[in-house]
Order: structure tokens, then C-alpha cells, then sequence
């Protein structure tokens, strides 16, 4: 079964008078377990592309299934509930919550979405803190951290809640080489330890670099797609 799969979806931005074409109907199937980058200008569409397979929007038209479950067309409700069960979230700008610790951030999904038990909590967070290296940080606000360590802090977010997807927008785009390098290779070593998909869109060479797949973007359409290592 393919993680994602979009028939012929399209998504339609109004602007006052004006309808903008965002997408202009993907047939997708994207495998899981790889790392799957969307490449592509500004404005092609790769952040629509995103919020759809999160259920953060809803296509105009055509269908769009995650894991199994046609999400295009559900209530608010649902969608919610379904991206806290299978999707994590990493941004280019962190979105780490500033009045809450290391710890307290990485913890709050498992509070806010999926009812976890504070002892499994602990034992999740503390696997976490230590992977991306953070432990030492973890009593820390997010003011007091790095461009760096706060991508860590967000990847271990993202993961915490135990996600089938992550979907990573732009998440190199705040760090310099050799911290958005360091970033990628942990992404990559989180895929594989907790057997998750990684799907990013990015301008950086170096997360497009280190891709399964690469699907090229260009107003709206995927004009290409790239499989490596095979
Ligand atoms: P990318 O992430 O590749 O830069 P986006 O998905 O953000 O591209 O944008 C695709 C197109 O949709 C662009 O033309 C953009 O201006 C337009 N767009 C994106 N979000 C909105 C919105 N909320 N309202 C109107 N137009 C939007
Ligand atoms: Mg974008």
C-alpha cells in the first residue's frame, strides 16, 4: 500500500476576485519508509503540497489518501485527530512554544493530541532528549537555544507522538551549512530508528542531496521525478 496517494488533486486559492491555481491536478503515490524531497521555485506549490498531505487544508478538487484514509473531504474534527495520530511537523521556523522548556515542548503534542500517560511520556521524551542530543538542554526555553538545537528540539516534537509521516517544510532554510547538515544526517538516522517517512520541501541541495526521491515542482505541476540509488 502506498503512504500517499493524490488523484488528480487541485487546490484553488481565493483572493478577493481572483482564484489562484496552487495545484493543478498531482497524480502522486508516494512509498513509505523513504525520504521524499519536493523541489522546486517559490510559489510552486510545495507548501500547498504539504498542508494537504498533513490535513492542515482541504483540496478544491480531487482525492488525497494517507495511510489508507481518504482525507480530502474530512470535518475539521477528524482531521485533527487523524494528523495528531499519524503526522509530525518540522518548520522552517521552529514554532517552538517560548514559554515552555525543552522538555515541556517535545511533551506537549503527547498532551494536546493524543492523551498519553505522564510515566510513557517520560520514557518517550527522555529517548528523545538523548537522540537529538539535547538532554543536558532539556530544562532550557526555546530563547536560550541555537538555530540548531532548536531544529533538534522540533525533529524530537515531531517524532514524539510516534508519526507514520513527517513532514518537514523548509526545514534547513534558518541554518547555516554545517548545522543544516548535521540536522539532515539526524532526520535520516530518526527515519531509520523510528520507522518513520520523511517528506520535505526545500530549496537546499543538501536535503535534496540525501533523497530517496526527488519530485520536481514548477507552478503547480511535478514536472519531474528522480529515484535514486536505483
Ligand atoms: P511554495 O511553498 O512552493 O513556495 P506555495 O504552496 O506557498 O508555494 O504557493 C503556491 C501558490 O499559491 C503561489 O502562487 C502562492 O502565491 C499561492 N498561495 C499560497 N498560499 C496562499 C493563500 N493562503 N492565499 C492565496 N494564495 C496563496
Ligand atoms: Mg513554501
Amino acid at each position: 500500500m502506498n503512504l500517499v496517494v493524490l488523484e488528480n488533486t487541485k487546490k484553488n486559492y481565493r483572493s478577493g476576485e481572483i482564484e489562484v491555481p496552487a495545484l493543478k491536478g498531482l497524480n502522486l503515490e508516494l512509498e513509505a519508509g523513504k525520504f521524499i524531497s519536493f523541489v522546486g521555485p517559490s510559489g510552486s506549490g510545495k507548501t500547498t503540497l504539504l498542508n494537504l498531505i498533513g490535513c492542515l487544508d482541504q483540496p478544491t478538487e480531487g482525492k488525497i489518501f494517507v495511510d489508507g484514509t481518504e482525507v480530502s473531504g474530512m470535518n475539521r474534527k477528524d482531521s485533527a485527530k487523524f494528523r495528531g495520530d499519524k503526522i509530525g511537523f518540522i518548520f522552517q521556523n521552529f514554532n517552538l512554544i517560548p514559554v515552555l522548556t525543552v522538555y515541556e515542548n517535545i511533551e506537549y503534542p503527547l498532551i494536546m493530541v493524543q492523551n498519553v500517560p505522564a510515566p510513557e511520556r517520560k520514557t518517550r521524551i527522555d529517548q528523545l532528549l538523548a537522540k537529538v542530543g539535547m538532554t543536558d538542554q532539556k530544562d532550557k526555553y526555546p530563547a536560550q537555544l541555537s538555530g540548531g538545537q532548536k531544529q533538534r528540539v522540533a525533529v524530537a516534537r515531531a517524532l514524539v507522538t510516534q508519526p507514520k509521516i513527517v513532514l518537514a517544510d523548509e526545514p534547513t532554510a534558518n541554518l547555516d551549512h554545517a548545522t543544516a547538515f548535521k540536522v539532515i544526517n539526524l532526520m535520516h538516522e530518526m527515519k531509520n530508528e523510528f520507522d518513520a517517512s520523511f517528506i520535505f520541501a526545500t530549496h537546499d541541495l543538501k536535503v535534496v542531496g540525501e533523497a530517496d526521491i526527488v519530485y520536481t515542482m514548477e507552478d503547480g505541476q511535478i514536472t519531474k521525478t528522480e529515484k535514486r540509488g536505483e
